[in-house]
């Protein structure tokens, strides 16, 4: 028996036909122009274990898939023999509306979680583009935080407890499942952000919020950024009801996008003061313009569109605007209170060109950027992430300690970790 053939029927016998894809079938789980051996299905954490056990004694190369909506989002791996698709863990296990917690697998739809959680009033605060296909535990892996981050924070605020699985198997905890459980290292903040190199999210344990009673969305037009920014920083400053906030450009004007939400009455009395802080700013009413956060924000593993992320001080995000719109982008959408933005181009675009000038106007105004989403006809550049952070050798160090066998989403991580 070859080694694919060796390697399916180990598969077969921890997950049974149901947990198990190969063929052309595995095409669907390409990353840029790699096709996984075969693809696990696992529907218990033991399942999950299994295979990870056997790929590290294997010394296979196993990504993790949850929605594929961020699959984009960094480098190819340099081996990839195993797709691990998570979505037939989804349960939620413990939601106790009285203690504003819950507890689910991380193959959850973040939108079908949404909306059983708005059954009670609550809701937790992730926000990823695509929720219906994105998963719990791809958006903590990836770290995508949407418009909701001026509200609600970054998921990592909200997560207080994690069940992974190591790469060589080995099935740990972090945090808890209340609230005031941080004693010793905060591991979850760890793996948030991690991309799946460092274990695979099985469980996690949020904080909840109570759903507004109320909600107003406005949006405003505005010639140039300063003004924009402006207003969402003084909608903040006077502590407006805001759940949402993003600035959106396709070409024209910037539209600044308003979310509000609480009593009735504190809603009526924000719209009325947004609306007087956007007329004296300069901005004008917007009101047919339509939301395209999630498509900004959206990184397939085959598209093709460059999409690039920046962050800077928020201070600095007006220049870094002016900057962007010189590239040209068809699209791009930025959080102003948090300092980053998104911006789109097409693929007939120069990728390579453009994203070197989009990285480097990052780094002269002080701040970080990274390519987002790569058009998959061509081959991405070694610098996706940028610059190698300071930290490089410690996260290298990290890895090396969590995955020495470089199991998980190998290469796929800043500083090709
Ligand atoms: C077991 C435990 C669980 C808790 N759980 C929660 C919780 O779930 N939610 C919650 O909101 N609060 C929780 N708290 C309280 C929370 O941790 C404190 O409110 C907070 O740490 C106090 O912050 P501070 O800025 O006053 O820090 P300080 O009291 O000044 O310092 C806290 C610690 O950080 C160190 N430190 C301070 N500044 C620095 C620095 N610049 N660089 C390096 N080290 C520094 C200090 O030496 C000290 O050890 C918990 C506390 C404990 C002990």
């Amino acid at each position: 028996m070859g080694r694919t053939g060796a390697l399916e029927s180990a598969l077969l016998d921890i997950l049974g036909r149901d947990g198990l894809v190969t063929g052309e079938a595995a095409a669907a789980y390409a990353i840029a122009e790699m096709t996984p051996i075969a693809v696990a299905r696992p529907s218990t954490v033991e399942q999950v274990a299994e295979v990870l056990r056997l790929a590290c004694r294997e010394g296979l190369a196993v990504v993790p898939w949850g929605g594929g909506t961020m699959m984009g989002l960094g480098a190819p791996p340099r081996r990839y023999d195993v797709a691990l698709d998570l979505r037939r863990l989804d349960r939620v296990l413990e939601h106790e509306p009285a203690d504003l917690t819950c507890t689910v697998q991380s193959g959850v739809a973040v939108a079908a979680l949404q909306s059983r959680l708005a059954q009670s009033g609550q809701t937790v605060g992730l926000d990823p583009p695509l929720p219906e296909h994105a998963t719990v535990g791809g958006t903590l892996a990836a770290a995508i935080a949407g418009p909701r981050r001026y509200a609600c924070g970054h998921p990592r605020d909200y997560t207080i407890g994690m069940r992974v699985v190591l790469a060589d198997g080995r099935v740990t905890r972090a945090g808890g499942r209340v609230v005031k459980n941080v004693a010793g290292y905060d591991l979850c903040k760890l793996y948030i952000g991690s991309l799946g190199t460092l274990g695979v999210i099985v469980e996690a344990t949020f904080k909840l919020l109570p759903l507004p009673r109320a909600t107003a969305s406005l949006a405003f037009a505005f010639a140039a950024p300063q003004a924009a920014c402006s207003v969402s920083r003084e909608v903040w400053r006077r502590g407006l009801p805001v759940t949402a906030m993003w600035l959106q450009r396709e070409g024209g004007p910037y539209i600044l996008f308003l979310e509000l939400g609480g009593s009735p009455g504190a809603v009526a009395r924000s719209v009325a003061m947004a609306s007087e802080l956007a007329a004296a700013a300069g901005g004008t009413p917007a009101e047919n313009a339509s939301p395209r956060w999630q498509e900004a924000m959206a990184s397939p593993a085959r598209g093709d569109t460059l999409a690039v992320r920046l962050s800077v001080l928020p201070s600095r995000l007006p220049e870094a605007l002016e900057s962007l719109a010189v590239l040209g982008p068809e699209l791009t959408v930025a959080f102003p209170t948090v300092g980053s933005a998104y911006a789109r181009w097409p693929a007939t675009v120069d990728a390579r060109s453009v994203a070197g000038q989009a990285l480097h106007m990052a780094s002269a105004l002080r701040g970080t950027a990274i390519v987002h989403a790569w058009p998959s006809a061509s081959p991405p550049p070694a610098d996706l992430w940028g610059a190698a952070p300071p930290a490089a050798s410690i996260m290298r160090r990290i890895k090396e300690l969590w995955d020495p066998r470089a199991v998980l989403s190998p290469g796929r991580f800043v500083a090709g970790i």
